[in-house]
Formats: structure tokens, sequence, C-alpha cells
């Protein structure tokens, strides 16, 4: 490792996490493979092994200020403000002093709404109960075919394509199914509350906004994407009287214009933003991209190691790069 980061030239590691949990709840584990707490802290050990966790202001050093770092560095992110930040990961993360920023939706927080990929998780799960009568099925399937949104193969492929332009089948799906989003929301609670988050400030952490209702970019408009992120940070910056405005794209910053990072960065309005596409620079230099370490049970050396030698591998390609039209 320390040789692939000398390589490389790439001090900076940023990860980028949901959640941590033994049992993945029923709106997450249809949809991706999440890191349970021993592979969690099996993560921290490696990072920390090779890697200084850095501090908000070193962080901020680094990228506003352009200061090299004198150590490799490393400084955790997650996505979608959910309750096992506070219930599993802040924990373990104080024990281990690493700080972490939380990037949260402003439709979902305080358990308001349910994001719609999380709903249709909870419908998968709900599909794949014996109790669900065939005609129900039947009629599922016939909506979706409706509205062309029936795709080859189960029921699952046609929900999971689902996206932010054709989520208003969701609710008509789930009357037919008998599931409760309101209810859902009202037991399970996945996500953080005002008190949590306020006690997590608290603790030393930071939080930054990511979207106010989660749609992918590409598939909205300019005005909608401005209009989505400029929502989500004052929401936040406004409640939790944040000093500092930072944000973290909902899916991908795939797609997204040269003019959506113009704007968001002018006046300060966004100071640091956040994408996932792996361990690469942005033409943007306060624009970061983070390294996603869910959707696999492989360990955090398998995982970084991979990325560092993909890495160099694009290097001669000049691939390392995502230039913004
Ligand atoms: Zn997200």
């Amino acid at each position: 490792m320390p040789q692939l980061i000398k390589l490389s030239g790439q001090q900076l590691f940023l990860p980028v996490y949901h959640l941590v949990c033994n049992e993945a709840p029923p709106h997450i584990k249809h949809l991706y493979q999440t890191r349970n707490e021993k592979l969690f802290r099996q993560d921290l050990d490696y990072l920390l092994k090779h890697f200084e966790p850095l501090t908000f202001e070193a962080l901020n050093a680094t990228v506003l200020q352009g200061k090299s770092l004198q150590k490799p560095g490393f400084f955790l992110t997650f996505d979608d403000g959910l309750r096992e930040i506070y219930d599993v990961v802040a924990p373990i993360l104080i024990e281990k002093g690493v700080p972490a920023a939380f990037f949260l939706n402003s439709a979902f927080h305080d358990n308001k709404a349910l994001f719609y990929r999380y709903q249709v998780s909870v419908l998968i799960e709900k599909l794949q109960q014996k109790t669900v009568p065939d005609s129900a099925k039947k009629l599922v399937a016939q909506t979706l075919l409706e509205k062309q949104l029936l795709k080859p193969g189960d029921l699952k492929n046609s929900l999971l394509a689902i996206n932010f332009n054709s989520r208003d089948v969701l609710p008509e799906l789930a009357e037919i199914l008998e599931v409760d989003f309101e209810e859902y929301l009202k037991t399970q609670k996945p996500y953080l509350t005002t008190a949590q988050t306020q006690e997590l400030i608290k603790q030393g952490f930071y939080i930054g906004a990511h979207s106010h209702d989660h749609p992918e970019y590409r598939l909205v408009s300019l005005q909608e994407q401005l209009k989505q992120t400029f929502t989500s940070i004052d929401f936040l910056t406004q409640k939790f009287n944040l000093p500092y405005r930072w944000f973290a794209f909902p899916f991908t910053d795939e797609g997204v214009s040269r003019k959506f990072f113009v704007e968001i960065f002018k006046e300060n309005k966004v100071q640091l933003s956040f994408g996932s596409a792996g361990l690469k620079h942005d033409s943007f230099p306060q624009h970061l991209q983070r390294f996603p370490m869910e959707g696999t049970l492989q360990s955090a050396e398998e995982l970084i190691k991979t990325e560092y030698v993909y890495y160099l591998a694009k290097a001669p390609l000049g691939k390392n790069k995502i230039l913004r039209r």
C-alpha cells in the first residue's frame, strides 16, 4: 500500500459509505451489499494503518488552500442520513478517534418521507413474502405494463429499474401490495432525527447536504439540480446553524455540466462538494471524488489496493481526470 500511494502520488483517500449494519433493513436489503460491524472495524484498522484520519480543517486546508499532505490521509463520509449513523457508526468512530461527515436529504430528515429507491426495496421485500396472493402480483405486473415499466425477468427487475421520473407508480404498487410507507417510517425510523443530528454535531461530526429528495441529477434540468442542491443546503445550514456548506451528489455526478459547478461554487454557496467516481480528480478542484466501499464483502485491503492499481494503469492514458462541459 505505501508503495502504491507513493507511485500514484495520491495521498488523499476519501471512502464513502451509507451505513454499517449486521442485518440490512428491508429498505436497503434489495439494493446493495452492506458492510457489517466486524468488516467496518477491519476497514478502519486498515485505513488507520496506512493513512492518517484528517480533520475537517486539514481537509479544507488541503483542498482549498492547496496545502500538501505530509502523510497519506483519509476522510470518511456517509450518504443518506440513516439512523445507523447514530446507532452503529458514530460510537465506533468515536472509539477509534476518526472524524467523519454525514450527508442528509432535506425531504427525508426526521423520517418525513421515504426515498423512492428505499420504497422499491420495501416493495420487493413484500413481494417475496408467501402471504402475497398471485392476484396482487398480477395486478402489479399489469400496472407496470400499462406505464411501460414492465421489464423482462421477474418483477424485482422492473421495480429496480424505476427511476426518479417514474417513481409516481410506487404509491400505486404499495396500495396493491398493502404496504404503508407512512407506517414504515413511523415504526422503522430509517433516518436520523433532529435530536440525533444535533448530538452528532456536538460529538464533533460534520453534516452536509445530499439534495432535497435524491433525484438522479442527469435526469433533471439544470434549474432543478440547483434547486435540489440549495434547498437541502439552506435547510441544513439554517436548522443546525452550520458555519460551512458541503454537498454530496445523490447517486452520481455523471453528466452534470460545468455550468452547475460554476453556479454552486459562486460566492462560496458551496465550499466543498463530493462525487463517488472513485480515485479520480475533477476539473473543479473543490469537487472531490470518493471511493464507494459498499456493494461487496471484499476487505478494505483488496478494495483500496485494486483502486490504486487501477489508477496507476489509467494514468498514462490521462483517464484519471473528469472533464466537465
Ligand atoms: Zn444517496
